[in-house]
């Protein structure tokens, strides 16, 4: 599996139905209704009622199970899944390949609710990634069900990240991110652990030539009530992916794409067998960092403040009447040295303002900026 098949294979198969960051459960509905391969059960409710998708692929003895929007905002992992379907549904070596060896079940959208809503939440105002222990809402209770049932050798969860994080405190942007989470208090290496660092590592190998330097990885700081965290201590090996920026990428297509070949490869190295003495790569990936701003106006001189200063704007992401927007909001008004923008404004020491009545003040929303007598858009 190269990274110029891979490529060729995700132009072929891209599901057209699905662009963009809102994704829900009537989106992937009417996806579903062309596929042709998988079995596809209804798993149960979500606290506003709305199904919660599986779909069964395969009959091989290795058994992988997926799971997307547990994070109702955090869709690009989705639109990943619905591609990786279509090369299911193809006569295609990796597809005969995977589905011979491996039996997966994939829950697309496991927090509906927060899809349609566009937040990170469940219906009930609860984070589902810190209700492992708790399971007191029923999509933490679907996913744990579905878990017992099927059983997995693997699990993969799969996320998307904010714009903030870099690889390492660097200028690089981490535009995907991985963990092996801990399984206990002391984040002993255990040999599930290491199978997933294998497989992390490997992803990273070959993603190298995209995005050089643009992986990072978590931090693996214990918390039980993680779903991760529990599951790998259950002992199977699972898989944190998060879908990150990547520049000018504000509907997440190419990272979409860079996910695709990341999933594949992750399912790849399972079927090719998986040697936990391999795992010390994984160390290499950096540490992820928050580094990033959207928008970094550097130099500015502005009436708020003395003297010279950076403008830092970060994009807040709001659903207006079913279309999601960006709206940029000031962060951070100071020297920021060691910070990067994705875009990056210099204003050599002239007078920045807002327009009309609006002053330059943290947490204000600025839609443009006057720099030079030039009016300077600063929506993405
Ligand atoms: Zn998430």
């Amino acid at each position: 599996m190269n990274l110029m098949l891979l490529n060729t294979l995700f132009s072929e198969v891209k599901t057209s139905g699905l662009h963009g960051r809102y994704i829900t459960n009537s989106d992937i509905e009417k996806c579903l209704e062309n596929l042709s391969k998988p079995k596809i059960s209804t798993l149960g409710y979500s606290v506003e009622e709305r199904p919660i998708y599986s779909l069964k692929f395969g009959n091989g003895p290795i058994k992988i199970l997926l799971w997307s929007q547990m994070h109702g905002n955090e869709s690009t992992s989705t639109k990943t899944l619905f591609d990786c379907f279509n090369v299911f549904e193809t006569e295609h070596e990796i597809s005969k390949q995977i589905l011979e060896q491996c039996t997966l079940e994939v829950i697309p959208i496991l927090n509906p609710d927060g899809a349609e809503r566009y937040t990170r939440i469940n219906a009930n105002e609860v984070d589902l990634n810190r209700d492992a222990q708790d399971l007191s809402q029923p999509e933490s209770k679907i996913l744990r069900q579905a878990y017992i049932d099927f059983k997995p050798d693997y699990c993969f969860n799969l996320h998307g990240q904010r714009t903030i994080f870099s690889a390492g405190e660097t200028n690089k942007v981490a535009t995907l991110s991985f963990l092996s989470p801990a399984q206990d208090q002391e984040r002993q290496l255990t040999a599930n652990r290491k199978a997933a660092m294998v497989i992390i590592a490997q992803i990273n190998e070959l993603l190298q030539a995209e995005i050089p330097n643009g992986i990072g990885r978590y931090d693996d700081g214990f918390n039980l009530n993680c779903v991760g965290d529990t599951f790998q201590s259950f002992g199977v090996p699972t898989l944190l992916y998060e879908a990150g920026h990547y520049r000018n990428d504000y509907d997440r297509e190419e990272v979409r794409r860079l996910m695709f070949i990341a999933v594949l490869k992750g399912l790849e190295v399972i079927v090719n067998g998986v040697h936990a003495d391999a795992y010390k790569a994984y160390f290499d990936i950096p540490e992820n960092a928050k580094c990033f701003y959207d928008i970094i106006i550097r130099n500015a001189k502005c009436r708020t403040m003395e003297g010279c200063v950076d403008i830092a704007i970060q994009y807040k992401e709001v659903l207006k009447q079913g279309k999601l927007e960006f709206i940029p909001i000031i962060e951070e008004i100071s020297k920021l040295n060691s910070k990067f923008g994705h875009k990056e404004i210099e204003a050599n020491q002239f007078l920045v303002e807002a327009i009309g009545e609006s002053e330059l003040n943290i947490g204000s929303e600025i839609d443009f900026v006057i720099l030079k007598n030039e009016r300077i858009s600063l929506k993405p």
